[in-house]
């Protein structure tokens, strides 16, 4: 059979990265990622999986972040045996990062079952829990990078250096294909990391492929070229500014990578005396487990030695119980905050932002990607008010981003790598990015002379045969959501707004005569619509 490839995840959109190949030896995946966004896409990590879990041979994983790793216990828990690849460093990530993922959706779904009791609605059960994450460590298997391994009948994998975060790869896959004369060759990015990364050296990887399967987080973004001083100048500002308005500096990090940066960043700042010695929170017994493995992988990282022991200055805490994460949320000025998660839908970055967003010398700093309908990307869309735990917050800090520390390589970055990897014979899948950054990244390629019938944006739950020679040709098959429904926010985003929007109209009104007028008028909406279908 000509081999089957389906893009179950991160197909038009950034998260839930899932791809799925089935040939004459078997079945794989490369990822098994959780979504993030939009309740819409949410939603898909608890419907079942759009494959049979039990006929998935093994898994090959790129990297750790949860939108790659995070249903890996929901695929044992649904029947999955096989093994699952990964580099030593991923596997050390997830040996604390997927039971803390298990441990979030135990205490959400407690939390959205209290409210759906007490308005007698029908109770969810968590996508996985604490124990089942960590049932599904057994199944790890690491692996050393550019060293094949037979993974499976048929089919081997070779691990490259992506530079994206500790232990991430792009991964190499040869599959004998019957009547053939060689293998079918196939390379899955993963995520790729920008040149000047914190950390890792310059993404590498093989030529000379049959498909390529590409990320496009920043397809249509360049960057200018920051040095690493420039950096660290620019986060100085920041801090400064922030310290001056005379209030505390919320900066939503994810736990892994971006809090080390963020970390050896101030660590030079402060050793070398350009900011003030203000206490530090790492708020984060995640991002508390991400560095000790950062330290425990030093030898293999870059930039490490610069300062000594960057991630034991004296003036950095490392915060693990509720109680000191509660103490810290009580000092009002001069503090700098660093709390999960990174686009704040979770964790206790939610419980400082409730605390802090309506003082007005609070500043909150965003350093990472936001999702369309995450709460990072509300407040940086500049809402006055959300909603956080159920409860209204008025939005009187100042909201900041830096956009210095990204993990994902640009335009140029992406474009520079696929000339690495000339020649590709078939085809190109972009994935991994939204639509507009997908399309422009396709445009930039087809100026690089690929033929347009060779670089595809799939849609969620797309497949396609990958036929030697090119180009794949598309398969039927069912679909989970409409395209539309997958890269923007949902309803419940803009029902979540009109009601905040309905809250300050009647408040503004001058009078409660105004108030009912404009309920009545509200009502009268409603009825015209009710008869209206
Ligand atoms: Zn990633």
């Amino acid at each position: 059979m000509t081999p089957r490839l389906s893009f179950f995840g991160a197909a038009g959109t950034v998260t839930g990265s899932c791809f799925h190949v089935e040939h004459s030896g078997g079945r794989f995946l490369v990822d098994c990622g959780m979504f993030q966004g939009s309740k819409t896409l949410r939603e898909l990590n608890y419907g079942p999986f759009p494959f049979d879990p039990t006929a998935v041979d093994f898994v090959l994983l790129t990297h750790a972040h949860i939108d790659h790793s995070g249903l890996v216990p929901k695929l044992v828990k649904a029947g999955f045996r096989g093994p699952v690849f990964t580099t030593s460093g991923t596997r050390d990530l997830l040996t604390f990062m997927l039971p803390d993922s298990g441990y979030i959706q135990e205490t959400d779904v407690e939390r959205l079952n209290r409210r759906n009791r007490q308005r007698g609605r029908d109770t969810v059960t968590p996508i996985y829990t604490r124990a089942d994450a960590e049932a599904s460590l057994q199944r790890l298997r690491a692996v050393e990078y550019e060293d094949w391994i037979v993974c499976g009948p048929k089919v081997r994998a070779r691990y490259w250096n992506a530079g994206h975060i500790l232990g991430s790869a792009s991964i190499e896959i040869e599959i004998e294909v019957r009547k053939e004369r060689r293998p079918l060759r196939l390379l899955f990015s993963g995520d790729l990391g920008p040149d000047h990364k914190l950390f890792h050296p310059v993404p590498t990887g093989p030529a000379e492929l049959d498909y390529v399967i590409l990320e496009g987080t920043y397809g249509d973004r360049d960057r200018p070229a920051v040095s690493p001083a420039g950096r660290r100048e620019m986060l100085r500002q920041e801090v400064l500014t922030a310290l001056e308005r005379g209030g505390n500096l919320l900066v939503p990090a994810f736990a892994i990578e971006r809090t080390q940066e963020l970390l050896l960043d101030l660590a030079h700042l402060f050793a070398s005396g350009a900011i003030p010695a203000a206490h530090v929170f790492i708020d984060s017994p995640l991002a508390i487990r991400a560095t000790e493995v950062f330290a425990a992988h030093a030898h293999s990282l870059e930039d490490v030695t610069a300062v000594p022991a960057p991630f034991k200055m004296p003036n950095f805490h490392f915060l693990e119980t509720v109680e000191q994460s509660m103490a810290a949320g009580r000092i009002e000025s001069g503090a700098i905050i660093l709390a999960a998660s990174g686009m704040c839908e979770a964790g206790r970055i939610r419980h400082h932002l409730k605390q802090h967003l309506w003082r007005s010398n609070t500043t909150v700093l965003f350093v990472g990607y936001q999702a369309p309908g995450t709460l990072g990307q509300v407040l940086i869309g500049g809402a006055k008010s959300v909603r956080i735990h159920g409860e209204e917050v008025t939005v009187r800090a100042a909201i900041r981003s830096l956009d210095v520390y990204s993990g994902h390589a640009d335009r140029a970055e992406l474009l520079a790598w696929m000339r690495e990897r000339l020649p590709i014979r078939s085809g190109v899948f972009l994935v991994h990015g939204e639509g507009d950054s997908l399309r422009s990244l396709r445009s930039a390629l087809l100026a690089e002379r690929l033929p347009p019938d060779r670089v595809l944006i799939p849609q969620l739950d797309e497949t396609f045969l990958l036929v030697a020679g090119g180009p794949p040709r598309e398969a039927e098959g069912p679909r989970r959501l409409p395209q539309r429904v997958v890269d923007r926010p949902d309803w419940h985003n803009a029902y979540a707004a009109l009601v905040l929007d309905l809250q300050h109209a009647l408040q503004e009104r001058r009078s409660d005569r105004d108030r009912e007028l404009l309920i009545a008028r509200l009502r009268q909406v409603l009825q015209d619509h009710r008869e209206s279908v």
